[in-house]
């Protein structure tokens, strides 16, 4: 098969044009890093379980009409996105305390919130993404205030909507990261949900034990952590026909 042309490497992902203008086509790789590039490792099969993670995600939050980038699944490791403009922020929402809001503000982990708490974060790698305010997004012209408020009140709807639907297979939604992209159609511009949802951003306990099973097992040398991807996915309903041993496998088999 002819190889597309890359436009970006990240992390965790690649970006390649699409078949046609106004898309691209996402690869998931299994490559892990954490504490900003500071650990890295390779988690076998992450990145086959997250392109199906995060498309069933992205495809019920668009029935509940959330706009997002997600076209179609090409094959194991690939789908086909929408092309947008990223907007520059991190938008981490909080149910349960954990993770960066437990050590910065002594609450413990496991504290469950008194309300649902989103922050932001400007991507920016030379300055470990910083936290900022809603005052320097619109000060320095990441997004305007009504890009602001779509933002916000998108990402409740994605938050109340993916806590119950984890709830129901058992799983908390202790707090997850999303990013938007700015989608031009002729002169009028709609802010949708990008990039993707899966347990690299999200942290998800068992609902019962409140054992991790998410990224923070890799960030933290917990073991097990292909397991709780899987574990995930199993959960979902949605784990590859195969079961886990062909996830290392051809890249191109549905
Ligand atoms: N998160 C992410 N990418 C980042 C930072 C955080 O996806 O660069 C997610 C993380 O997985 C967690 C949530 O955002 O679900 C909140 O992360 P936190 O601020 O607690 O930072 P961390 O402890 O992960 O450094």
């Amino acid at each position: 098969m002819a190889r597309r042309r890359q436009l970006y490497e990240g992390k965790a992902k690649i970006l390649f044009e699409g078949p046609e203008p106004g898309t691209l086509v996402q690869y998931f790789k299994d490559d892990a890093t954490a504490f900003n590039s500071q650990k890295k490792g390779v988690i076998t099969g992450k990145g086959v379980l997250n392109n199906r993670i995060s498309e069933y995600l992205m495809v019920r939050l668009g029935e509940i009409g959330i706009p997002t980038h997600f076209v179609r699944r090409l094959n194991m490791r690939e789908q086909l996105i929408r092309e947008v403009e990223i907007i520059p922020l991190e938008v981490v929402v909080r149910n349960v305390a954990a993770g960066s809001l437990s050590t910065r503000l002594a609450i413990p982990e496991g504290t469950r919130l008194p309300r649902s708490i989103i922050e932001f974060y400007y991507k920016n790698d030379a300055l470990q993404d910083p936290m900022v305010a809603e005052e320097h997004i619109t000060a320095f012209g990441w997004a305007t205030p009504q890009d602001m408020d779509d933002i916000i009140s998108l990402t409740l709807r994605i938050n109340d909507f993916l806590g119950g639907l984890f709830l129901g297979v058992g799983i908390t939604l202790v707090d997850f990261k999303v990013e938007y992209g700015r989608l031009w159609e002729n002169e009028d511009m709609r802010i949708i949900l990008a990039d993707e949802i899966s347990p690299d951003n999200c942290r998800l306990w068992d609902a019962k034990t409140n054992e991790k099973m998410d990224k923070d097992r890799f960030r933290r040398d917990l073991g097990k952590v292909e397991e709780a991807y899987q574990e995930v996915a199993k959960r979902l309903g949605i784990l590859p026909e195969a079961g886990t041993r062909d996830l290392k496998g051809p890249e191109l088999m549905q």
